[in-house]
């Protein structure tokens, strides 16, 4: 069979975590928290399931889910979403993203990616026929050159691929960075996905600035969020996309024949915990506190870094300790030390020497401390 995506391997995330696994190292590799959710929300799925909430859901989603959806984010952007028109429930972030990008692109389309980006962007504009056109950002700010972006806009360019908080550098976007994209593509048939599963996890008193509170942006924006993160659950693969009507309806096309629909009794669970927004807004707290430990543990490496703006990931620059590739680093320190990471080079089409490494931080604080202390040695 020829390839159709003749680049593409595994999965850095599948090759750490089964290098982790294997060597018996703590795994800061792959993306998950290291606790478990809340006793509630398995209670509530529990209640649910055994309530005989076992056949297919709607293919939209469960209406109280979707509802519950549109009025988080009336309360938190005061932004309105018609719950049946303009609310999809998808099987994790990655289905939404990937029916998104095949809603817009068509063969020979440009697609602005901010490289380091997401791993499943780049396959999926390529699946569709599209052409990834790279906009780098460089350590340790990953500042935008809006500059830089206006000169990669062409006629053919159809999408815009954003994601803050950003996975793998933790940098958050400001107004200014909504307001230079805005003006760029205000008269131009451009649409973006817009990748915001981080939006509940930011530091330092920062807000998320979703791209739906911006009027010429909301317009055009899939805005692309998974309970993943927010709720301590990757495992149960559950996420959702708001987008105007008229792009629903594009996305919905494709989603149907993707997943169809997606897991019953946690979308009625999901919809119940979803009322009560201190579920989340514990969020920003929890995680900085992690990230700090982190962080304190590390002020004695020879490791540099900024704080992570948010997600839960902070990157460490290593050029003080050794100038070997990033990927032969993460494997001898998970075979050598015991400490899994992401090299973030795997993010990057284009090659660079900026030699970072990805740990996440969404795990138990006495193994964020033996991390650190293992870190610290090098
Ligand atoms: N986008 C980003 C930036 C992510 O970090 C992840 C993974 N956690 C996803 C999308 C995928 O989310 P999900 O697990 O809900 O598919
Ligand atoms: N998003 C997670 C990360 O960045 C991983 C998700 C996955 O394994 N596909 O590590």
């Amino acid at each position: 069979l020829q390839s159709k995506l003749p680049h593409v391997g595994t999965t850095i995330f599948t090759v750490m975590s089964k290098l982790a696994a294997e060597t018996g190292a703590i795994n800061l590799s792959q993306g998950f928290p290291g606790f478990d959710c809340s006793p509630e929300l398995v209670s509530l799925v529990e209640h649910y399931l055994r309530k005989g909430f076992n056949q297919y859901a709607p293919m939209t989603g469960v209406p109280a889910l979707r509802e519950a959806l549109a009025q988080k984010a009336f309360d938190q952007y005061r932004v309105a979403y018609d719950p049946d028109t303009e609310v999809t429930v998808t099987s994790g972030a990655t289905e939404a993203l990937f029916a998104a990008i095949t809603a817009v692109v068509r063969p020979g389309d440009e697609v602005i990616v901010f490289e380091p980006a997401y791993d499943s962007y780049v396959p999926a504009i390529e699946l569709n026929g599209g052409i990834p056109v790279y906009v780098t950002l460089t350590p340790p700010d990953y500042q935008i050159d809006w500059q830089a972006v206006g000169q990669k806009i062409t006629d053919k360019t159809r999408l815009i691929l954003v994601n803050t908080p950003h996975n793998p550098t933790g940098r958050v976007w400001t107004t200014d960075d909504l307001q230079q994209l805005a003006d760029l593509i205000q008269d131009r048939d451009i649409w973006i996905v817009s990748d915001e599963v981080y939006e509940h996890i930011l530091f330092d008193h920062r807000t998320h600035l979703s791209l739906m509170t911006h009027p010429v942006l909301q317009e055009r924006t899939f805005v692309v969020g998974s309970f993943g993160k927010t709720f301590h659950i990757t495992g149960w693969k559950i996420g959702y996309c708001l987008a105007p009507k008229d792009l629903t309806t594009e996305f919905r096309k494709i989603h149907q024949y993707l997943t169809f629909s997606t897991v019953t009794p946690i979308q009625y669970a999901l919809a119940d915990y979803l009322n009560d927004p201190d579920h989340y807004r514990q969020l920003p707290d929890f995680y900085q506190r992690k990230r700090d430990l982190f962080l304190a543990g590390l002020s004695q490496s020879r490791f540099s870094f900024k704080p992570a703006e948010g997600s839960f990931f902070q990157t460490v620059s290593y050029t003080n300790i050794t100038d070997e590739p990033d990927y032969d680093l993460a494997v001898r320190l998970t075979k050598e030390i015991g400490v899994a990471s992401i090299p973030v080079s795997v993010f990057y089409q284009q090659k660079n020497d900026y030699r970072i490494l990805r740990f996440c931080f969404a795990k138990e604080d006495a193994i964020l401390q033996e991390a650190a202390q293992r870190l610290s040695q090098l």
